[in-house]
């Protein structure tokens, strides 16, 4: 087959949205970046989103190659994921509209999350193409994880869409065991093509020269960043910060709420700062431009990433590429981007104590930090998202020859 078109599916948030914000955030990243790999890999791609702006254009032409597509369903605001299960079906129907009225041709669909599953699933038998999906997290590993925030038909879901995508795409063998264990996948139809770094932004520099711009000249800085919700394990940084008893330190938490409960997460981690008497040496930044956070990253001394659960963790790959040492919960894919001992550390288990010893011992040999970070840039050397594209590429092709997987 030769591959031309792809029509891509992101419903619930777009690429153009900034990451750190809402329900924006790796997976916004991962969507965009991949799709501008693939147009450079000579793919086109339609991206196919929820209109969640009145004023935004029907087709937005992100760069030669790839195009955004506004599909209306529900009013055209942001409103909250967990409103947006009965609109799928109003949002399919506009996408097999808008396809006829286009005269779209595609050679695959691939679905980002479980929504856009759903929705590609139902086009599949339409059009009569292979489905590709990437889940980006599972309500199974939620569950396992303690995390009891997804909606009512979630796992139902992913269990069908799972039975008929004709490949699934993991980021790490955790999660290909993943689809396995909690949803009977077969394991033929998984392909595992980590993502990428996007090496033009982050890379290391001066970490005093970033320190100045960003005013902290003479501290140790911690940085947490991401969305503020209780998956990402912020209370676990304030507690670990709070064992340290380094007066110069701070800590800074990049990343506005999300989700339904965000607001009340970020109210929640304030009152800690204070309970634990850290206040001061706490800033809460908000979201940054993806673009500007590669400075926050190569201010920090130490990047820590405590999440309960993490399908990649973007985060601590960006961090690593920036040549700053990561300190790390040891769960999902944490595990294949932190080289423990040598690029950072990766703690067992959800102890302050343990984590801050690890930051600890950063901060207090900064030659040891120095090089843990050099080993981390040029590990990260291995990611890049023109590979993940080629790799993609690659495997979307080699659909042509199998049996279109039918709904068991
Ligand atoms: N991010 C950002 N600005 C922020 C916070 C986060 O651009 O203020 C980006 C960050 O660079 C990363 C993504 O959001 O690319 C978060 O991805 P990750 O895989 O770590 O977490 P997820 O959001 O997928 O749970």
């Amino acid at each position: 087959m030769s591959l031309r078109r792809v029509a891509a599916f992101s419903v619930h948030t777009s690429p153009l949205a900034q990451p750190g914000r809402g329900d924006s955030g790796g997976m916004n990243v991962y969507v965009r970046s991949l799709v501008a790999g693939l147009a450079r890999a000579g793919v086109q791609c339609d991206v196919f989103t929820r209109r969640d702006d009145p004023d935004i254009a029907e087709i937005v032409e992100l760069e030669p190659g790839v195009r955004v597509v506004h599909i209306d369903a529900g009013p055209p605001s942001s409103i909250e994921k967990e409103l947006l299960p009965p609109l799928l079906e109003t949002f399919g129907d506009a996408v097999c509209a808008w396809i006829e009225r286009h005269n779209g041709h595609y050679d695959v669909l691939h679905a980002h999350y479980w929504m856009s599953g759903v929705v590609a699933h139902r086009l599949k038998h339409e059009f009569g193409l292979p489905l590709v999906t990437t889940f980006h997290t599972l309500d199974f590993v939620k569950h396992a994880a303690g995390i009891d925030e997804e909606l009512h038909g979630r796992a139902a879901a992913e269990r069908s869409i799972i039975a008929c995508a004709d490949l699934m795409i993991a980021s790490t063998r955790d999660e290909e065991r993943d689809l396995i264990v909690g949803y009977d996948a077969d394991p033929a139809r998984i392909e595992i093509v980590p993502p990428g770094v996007d090496h033009s932004i982050f890379h290391s520099r001066h970490r005093d020269e970033s320190k100045r711009r960003l005013g902290y000249v003479g501290h140790d800085v911690v940085l947490f960043a991401g969305r503020i919700q209780p998956l990402k394990g912020g209370e676990l940084a304030l507690r670990s910060f709070g064992e340290l008893t380094r007066t110069n330190a701070k800590l800074l938490m990049v990343g506005d709420p999300s989700g339904p409960i965000g607001p009340e997460e970020l109210e929640r981690l304030r009152n800690l700062t204070v309970e634990l008497g850290i206040e001061r040496q706490v800033e809460f930044v908000g979201s940054v431009p993806h673009s500007e956070l590669a400075d926050y990253y190569r201010a920090a001394d130490v990047c820590v990433v405590p999440s309960h659960s993490e399908s990649f963790g973007l985060v601590a790959l960006e961090a690593s590429s920036c040549g700053t040492p990561v300190v790390a919960a040891s769960v999902g894919g944490l595990r294949s981007i932190v080289d423990d001992g040598r690029t950072g550390f990766l703690v067992e288990g959800r102890s302050p104590t343990d984590f801050a010893a690890c930051i600890d011992k950063i901060l207090s040999d900064p030659a040891f930090g120095a090089s843990l970070g050099a080993q981390g840039a040029s590990r990260s050397q291995q990611f890049s998202w023109n590979s993940t594209a080629v790799r993609l590429r690659r495997a979307y092709g080699d659909l042509a020859a199998r049996e279109p997987v039918q709904c068991r």
